[in-house]
């Protein structure tokens, strides 16, 4: 059997003394969707900025294809094939809705060039047609929903082989999800593998088709997504009332 996309085993993260991550053991298949869900503080901000080598793990390993990728740098990460798309909708805010884009497509450039940076940014104008209307607008003035859109389409804009969102629903209205979730399907039925963490469970168990549900800093149910909305038990214990 090949190796998964992603193989996370016992990844442990500290912030001083915090055990933010206690040994978390998570995988993601080739073309695969899959959620992290759970309580706040529970510990998956944290596995995907490790991922994403955005924070240095305290131990545990993270292969990606096979290779070992852990302790590698962000901008390493991203030359990898693994896009993040922080929490919060940091933008530059400064700069215009395709500066923001341009920026995120410079890995991409030095590989392709810049007329294939010219078709990505054509393909996020068709992906997400907001930005597109608002392509000269800085960043900054955008409303809430569109920053998200503007923050996934700067990931994609690495080509990325692997894309991990952190908390893609917070703050935004019902109906900026009822769009952003299925974009989010689509990408993945073209073959993008997506590791989503999401604190309302619902919407996470509605689009992936595995999800892992933390807790304490750890895993502590796995299973198909479908399953786990069915387990009163599950949705009562850990997630609460969604
Ligand atoms: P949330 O949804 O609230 O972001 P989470 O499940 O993503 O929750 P983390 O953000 O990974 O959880 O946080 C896990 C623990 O680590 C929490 O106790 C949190 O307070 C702590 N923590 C996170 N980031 C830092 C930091 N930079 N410095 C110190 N402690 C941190």
């Amino acid at each position: 059997m090949s190796a998964p996309l992603l193989k996370v085993e016992n990844l442990c993260v500290n912030y001083g003394h915090i055990e933010a991550a206690r040994g978390i053991s998570i995988e993601v298949g080739e073309g695969e969707f899959v959620g992290m869900i759970g309580s706040n503080g529970a510990g998956k901000s944290s596995a995907l900025k490790a991922i994403a080598g955005v924070v240095k793990p305290a131990s545990g390993s993270i292969t990606l294809g096979g290779k070992p990728v852990q302790g590698l740098a962000s901008h390493e990460m991203v030359h990898q094939g693994v896009a993040l798309v922080p929490e919060g909708r940091f933008v530059f805010a400064d700069q215009s809705v395709e500066d923001n884009l341009i920026l995120g497509g410079f890995v991409q450039a030095q590989r392709s060039g810049v007329a294939a940076l010219r078709d990505d940014i054509d393909r996020m104008f068709q992906l997400f047609p907001r930005l597109k209307e608002r392509r000269t607008q800085q960043a900054g003035s955008l409303s809430g929903g569109e920053q998200q859109m503007l923050v996934i389409a700067r990931g994609l804009m690495s080509h990325p082989r692997l894309l991990l969102i952190d908390e893609v629903s917070l703050g935004l209205a019902p109906k900026i999800l009822d769009f952003l979730f299925p974009v989010l399907v689509d990408l993945n039925r073209q073959g993008l593998s997506i590791l989503l963490v999401e604190q309302i469970a619902t919407r996470a168990l509605a689009v992936t088709s595995r999800a892992y549900v933390m807790e304490n800093g750890n895993v502590k149910i796995s299973g198909r997504s479908s399953d786990l909305v069915k387990d009163a038990a599950v949705m009562e214990a850990y997630l609460g009332k969604q």
